[in-house]
């Protein structure tokens, strides 16, 4: 600090009120949030253990449920956001010595690894190049090769704008070898196909603040009989204390006892994320995704733009959209921000510089934000 800088214990800071830019959220997350989200969000505090809480936790659980297309009863909101619920699923059920197979074909498929080996686990890959999908075969051969306990996917790669195809053959060739399948679907719940208990999913999870529009903070987890019946066998504890889902369990199963304040006005928005999940339904949900994507798609193309993803994994909630030759991602991301209030994002890891990556997620995947989204992009190339 400078010699004549006042330090801030000696005059409080004079903070204007908050009154940040109004954003269209058309990149890899958030989107734009519901109003009816936010409008729950101002409801009073409840106490989270109050008797009315409790009963929303159970809607809230009922709802969850139906947007994963699951039966399971271990469905909760892990408090935090997606990583917390990520972390929940490989910490638990990653045991020191579990071999985990990952995949290499994105920035999410990398966190898979780095936290199954904070987990204790002996992390072995399944190969694609970023910009594709896994190829069944290259799963089969590295089950086989490799025998694992847990095999991660990534649904939908946020990084990458792909989706991974044939989820039921990829799970079916891991029970055939005796792993568990673990999905992230932070990029597809509620946006994208995506079926827990018909494609035999063992364990997904998801963030609110993708397909869901709605605030991070509260994020979605399933977990079946057997892999909860694999996190209630383990030897050692898991890492965590926070996201020991035997310990998670007194709060979310029947007891409903105090393990730590529940995030109450993220559970609200979530809640009434859901309601509107349930309201629209969830087929037809991803029929507008599809819809509205579809138009998107449509019009970058018009304007001589190539889609990264061929259609069979083409990501309807995450479009890449390849960058002109000689362009530069960063200051056309910048000119839509300036000039539209628009916000899509630049690629990552393999693909930065390559793509550009447009959301059409939720509350985000409406008409108007579609020709929005595609003015601004056109007239910030012109
Ligand atoms: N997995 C995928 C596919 C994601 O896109 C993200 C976030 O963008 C995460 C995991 C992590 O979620 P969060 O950033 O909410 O912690």
């Amino acid at each position: 600090m400078g010699e004549n800088a006042t330090s801030s214990a000696e005059a409080a800071p004079a903070v204007a009120e908050l009154d940040p830019p109004n954003r269209t959220l058309m990149g890899p997350g958030p989107s734009d949030v519901h109003p009816r989200v936010l409008r729950a969000m101002s409801t009073p505090l409840v106490g989270h253990l109050d008797p009315s809480f409790v009963e929303l936790m159970d809607e809230v659980q009922d709802l969850l449920r139906y947007t994963f297309r699951t039966d399971n009863e271990w469905t909760i909101p892990v408090s935090g956001t997606g990583s917390a619920a990520m972390e929940a699923a490989f910490g638990n059920l990653v045991e020191p010595g579990d071999t985990v197979l990952v995949p290499s074909n994105g920035y999410f498929g990398d966190r898979m690894a780095s936290m199954a080996r904070r987990a204790g686990g002996d992390v072995v890959t399944v190969d694609a190049p970023w910009g594709e999908p896994l190829d069944p075969a290259d799963v089969e051969s590295a089950l086989a090769a490799h025998d694992p306990d847990v095999f991660g996917f990534v649904h939908a790669e946020t990084s990458t704008g792909v989706l991974q195809p044939d989820v039921p053959v990829l799970t079916e060739a891991a029970h055939d070898h005796d792993a568990f399948v673990v999905a992230d679907t932070v990029t597809s719940l509620g946006g994208v196909e995506l079926r827990v208990d018909d494609w035999n999913v063992d364990v997904a999870y998801a963030g609110p603040q993708k397909c869901l529009s709605c605030p991070p903070g509260a994020s979605p987890l399933t977990l079946s009989d057997e892999a909860m019946a694999k996190v209630l066998d383990r030897e050692t504890d898991p890492r965590s204390w926070y996201l020991d889902l035997s310990l998670l369990e007194g709060y979310w199963g029947d007891e409903r006892a105090y393990h730590h304040t529940a995030p109450i006005t993220n559970v609200y928005a979530l809640r009434e994320a859901l309601r509107l999940v349930a309201e629209e339904g969830i087929e037809a949900r991803w029929e507008r995704h599809e819809r509205l994507a579809s138009a998107l798609k449509a019009g970058v193309e018009a304007m001589g733009l190539a889609m990264n993803a061929p259609d069979a994994y083409w990501l309807p909630s995450l479009n890449a959209v390849c960058v002109p030759e000689g362009v530069d991602d960063g200051a056309i991301c910048d000119a839509v921000l300036e000039g539209y209030d628009l916000e899509i994002a630049g690629g990552l890891g393999d693909l930065a510089g390559e793509i550009f990556r447009i959301g059409c997620m939720g509350h985000a995947a409406r008409p108007e934000n579609v020709v929005l989204t595609v003015t601004a992009l056109g007239d910030a190339l012109a």
